[in-house]
Order: structure tokens, then sequence, then C-alpha cells
């Protein structure tokens, strides 16, 4: 079988390793910035509080409820207000200092690079297809050495609208010339990228290596990365 099925993947948490990778840089924003001298008590504190934070903004940042601005320091301002810490300039400092760093950091979720060898040999032509912003996701792909492997880079920023929109995915098919209804999409968030993709008639793949419970009923659903050999 000739194999003309467009692959998008998601990036974050799907193929580059976000927890990983976030953790090194904040724990080099913490102690760059003397968090501890500053009143939070311990750096896994503090990482724990973050990333409710962060996920929670990042929800509202989906759905249009919050400013990419906003998220860009809010998630660090009200991670330290859990330790009675209120000072913008810091905020600003914390946000600075990440987004500086935590692109160029290079860990990827396990099975990732066999399994682009596997499909590259294949010839599937693969994409990713990103709500991230676009300034870091493209230093991300370079540093970690996906690059090689994908034709396109598409964020939601150069198409104009967040997944799960159904517009995230018809105009992507439509910018790399991918019939939908054959395309796959394969990503770890079930809202935004897998609901999102079998709305519009594309053949999702839940990536859930903690098997979070849901009900739906999905096309594919994988555990590891590797797990996709065996449906492509
Ligand atoms: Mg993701």
């Amino acid at each position: 079988m000739t194999a003309r099925q467009h692959l998008f993947f998601d990036l974050d948490h799907t193929l580059w390793d976000f927890e990983t990778n976030s953790r090194i840089a904040l724990k080099e924003v913490f102690e760059t910035l003397n968090l501890q001298g500053k009143g939070v008590t311990s750096f896994d504190e503090f990482i724990a509080i973050y990333e409710k934070e962060n996920e929670r903004a990042w929800r509202l940042y989906r759905n249009g409820e919050m400013k990419k601005e906003v998220l860009r320091t809010i998630r660090f301002g009200n991670s330290l207000a859990k330790f009675d810490i209120q000072d913008e300039s810091l905020n600003e400092e914390m946000a600075s200092e990440y987004l500086e760093r935590s692109p160029y950091k290079t860990a990827l979720v396990p099975g990732t690079m066999e399994l682009l060898d596997y499909l590259k040999t294949k010839g599937y032509p693969l994409h990713i297809l990103t709500n991230g912003f676009e300034e870091v996701q493209g230093i991300k792909m370079k540093e970690s050495g996906l690059s090689p492997f994908f034709d396109h880079v598409i964020t939601s920023e150069f198409i104009g609208v967040r997944k799960p929109h159904p517009k995230a995915f018809l105009g992507s098919a439509s910018h790399v010339g991918a019939d939908v209804t054959k395309a796959f999409m394969i990503g770890d968030n079930l809202e935004a990228d897998v609901l999102g993709a079998k709305n519009v008639g594309m053949s999702e793949v839940y990536f859930n290596p903690s098997s979070e419970k849901h009900d739906h009923d999905l096309k594919f659903e994988i555990q590891s990365l590797l797990e996709l050999k065996t449906i492509l």
C-alpha cells in the first residue's frame, strides 16, 4: 500500500517532552532569580503549584478566554501568590527567563526518533500542528532534532484559530494539500487534538501515556508512541 496519508502531530507533550524540559528550565529560573531567598519554600512545592496554574491558564487560552500576553505572566504571578509574593516585575522576569530557556531544552518523549525514522521510511508526509507560540516552536524543533522529519510546522497563530476549532484542522489540511478524511492527527490532548480532529473527519489517535479515563469512542488510542507502528 502506498502511504499517502498525511500525518499531523501535536508537538508539546506528544513528541517534545514538555514536562521534563519545562522542569529543567524552571529549575534554572528558580536558581537564577533566587526564589528561595524571596520566600518560595522549595522548588518541588513551586513546580507542583506552577504546573496546575499553567494548565489552567492554557485551558483558558485555548478557549479564547485569555490573551497570550496575559498567559505569559499570570501563571507565574498566580504561583508566586501562593507563597504570598506579589511582585509584578518578578513575574515578568520569570516569564522572560523561562521563555528564553525552555525552547532550547531537548528531551523528547520516549520512542520519538525511532517512530519518526519508521514513518519517514514508509513515506508518510509528516507535519506539526501546534497551539504553541510561533516564536518558540521553531526553536524547539530545531534544537531537539525534529525539524528534518517534518514538511510543515503549522501553529495556531499562523492558521488564526486554535485546536480544537475545526478550521485549525481544515486550514492545515488544505495548507499542506492533504485530504482531511485520509489524514491522521496524533496528540495528547483529548479535547484539543483528538476530539477536534474526529469532529472534522480526520483519523484521531489519542496518545494517552497515563491511561486517563474517558468515555469517548475513539478510532485509535495508544499508551506509547511506538504503538503507532501497528497502525501505520
Ligand atoms: Mg500537547
